[in-house]
């Protein structure tokens, strides 16, 4: 008999085990990421049968109780995907992680190889580490076909036309009508990116059309702002900002920052909720540079919603839901960085018009190179395996302008469309953005009110969807157009 509690309870385990397990390896505590054994010690949710039952009981249940079912059925079928390719998952990290590359008699490391070659300034060295790169990925790729393989049956097994189907009803949302939204952003921003960026390749002595993906990386890396973004103080810049809006970093019990210099340590920001609300990891070991501190910021905005969560709200609310919300939370803080009355307040550098243009043609960029990626995942999530690499060529170059190697077609990728809530926070945290200097002045995030009023936000998780949340701040629901009007007006 299968008890519904008892999978609640299961789910808050795991969802809290593989939080650990990866906050373990990724802050350098642990050598291997072992989660197949994390979803060993719930074997319920491995099981067929605990999605059937879930699926079933939405069918009957009130609005309230659908509302947590949704949520759940969501979880149970990744957890139920997750189950059935665990070996193909390991594999793979395996394989990626002692994976090494030639570049010109020189051995590297596969996965430190992408940090040499943003870095690289000599171009013909960083197309010979990317070169090696795509050579390698052969073997990852087999390892991905057979994954992708999988996944894509399974999702015709429980009943669904195919993984697109499956992931549209899991997630409520409509990737046509989204991706229709993002094709006519693309439309409207079409002439000023390939102007944009086509000004930056210049400087390499290319055209857009010409460039490689190495070559934007690059570009995208921005070394020149580094003296500005200083290692020492992308940390105490956050608890400033955070003050501004009256809430106290270091008071905060739950929210621990672990900023301990260890060796294999990821240079990489990232956001571990142990136990939501009582304790969540923010995880930081400074570089430096503009990114840096964008990534820090954005993992403080899922800190910071997460770690302000009622603890009385049930499970589904807090570890479960439409991460579209989080992630507009997160974007609140990480773009920040692109706000000229913050980079005057906290920053301050002499050359912040040129600056600022940086920072949004990479936001641009970035909303393109989603909405690209959304494309390409509706055809290959619809039509199955054969021809992809060619059509994410083709896709990603219509979009981007710039080479895509085909090669990269299953790496470039995450689970579930996760896209799709990036670009559904996109689009709503401008929109809240707005919201919020309308209430609270142009510099809100100086606004101990604003603060008031996110921290009302977080306290109810993800008990809403994105949409919703839009609505019960007075919008229709979600709209392009504030996203759209601020880089455009930002650019021209
Ligand atoms: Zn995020």
């Amino acid at each position: 008999m299968i008890d519904l509690e008892q999978i609640r309870r299961d789910v808050e385990a795991c969802e809290r085990g593989m939080n650990e397990e990866y906050y373990l390896n990724w802050s350098g505590q642990k050598d291997d990421l072992d989660t197949a054994s994390v979803l060993d010690k719930c074997p319920s949710l491995g099981e067929r049968e605990t999605v059937d039952h879930i699926s079933a009981r939405r069918q009957i249940a009130e609005p309230e109780e659908e509302r947590k079912l949704k949520y759940l059925h969501g979880v149970t079928v990744g957890f139920y995907l997750a189950s059935l390719v665990k070996d193909l998952n390991d594999a793979k990290e395996t394989e990626e992680a002692k994976l090494t590359i030639d570049v010109d008699g020189e051995e590297m490391a596969y996965r430190m190889s992408r940090v040499h070659m943003v870095n690289e300034d000599d171009r013909a060295k960083r197309h010979a580490i990317h070169d090696a790169r795509i050579k390698a990925s052969h073997g990852l790729n087999k390892i991905l076909v057979e994954r992708w393989g999988k996944l894509h049956n399974t999702a015709v097994d429980l009943g669904y036309n195919n993984y697109t189907m499956l992931y549209r009803n899991l997630k409520g949302i409509n990737f046509t009508s989204l991706l229709n939204e993002i094709k006519e952003f693309k439309q409207r921003t079409d002439k000023l990116y390939r102007e944009k960026m086509g000004e930056m390749t210049d400087s390499l002595g290319v055209s857009l059309e010409e460039a490689e993906k190495h070559d934007i990386s690059h570009l995208l890396r921005a070394k020149q702002f580094d003296p500005h973004f200083k290692k020492g103080n992308s940390l105490p810049a956050l608890k400033e900002t955070l003050k501004g809006l009256g809430i106290d970093l270091d008071s905060q019990k739950n929210i621990i920052v672990d900023i301990e210099e260890r060796e294999k340590k990821t240079p990489r920001a990232f956001c571990a909720p142990l136990d939501i609300p009582s304790k969540i990891m923010l995880v930081t070991m400074p570089q430096g540079g503009y990114s840096d501190y964008s990534s820090l910021f954005h993992e403080a905005g899922h800190a910071e919603h997460l770690g302000n969560v009622n603890p009385d709200e049930p499970m589904e609310f807090k570890y479960l839901g439409d991460n579209s919300v989080t992630e507009s939370f997160a974007f609140t803080f990480d773009y920040l960085l692109t706000d000229r009355n913050w980079v005057n307040e906290f920053i301050k550098m002499p050359n912040v018009d040129e600056y600022i243009h940086h920072a949004f043609v990479e936001k641009l960029f970035f909303v393109r190179r989603y909405g690209s990626k959304l494309e390409y995942e509706m055809k290959l999530h619809t039509d199955g395996l054969p021809g992809m690499d060619q059509v994410y060529k083709s896709v990603m170059e219509d979009g981007m302008v710039f080479k895509h190697p085909r090669e990269r077609y299953l790496l470039d990728l995450d689970d579930g469309f996760y896209c799709s809530q990036y670009l559904r926070a996109w689009i709503f945290h401008a929109q809240m953005i707005d919201l919020m200097k309308e209430k609270f002045g142009e510099k809100w995030f100086l606004n101990t009110k604003s603060g008031n009023y996110l921290t009302d936000l977080w306290s109810v998780g993800q008990k809403y969807d994105v949409v919703e949340l839009a609505q019960n701040e007075g919008f229709q629901g979600l709209d392009i157009e504030p996203l759209t009007e601020e880089i455009i007006a930002n650019l021209e």
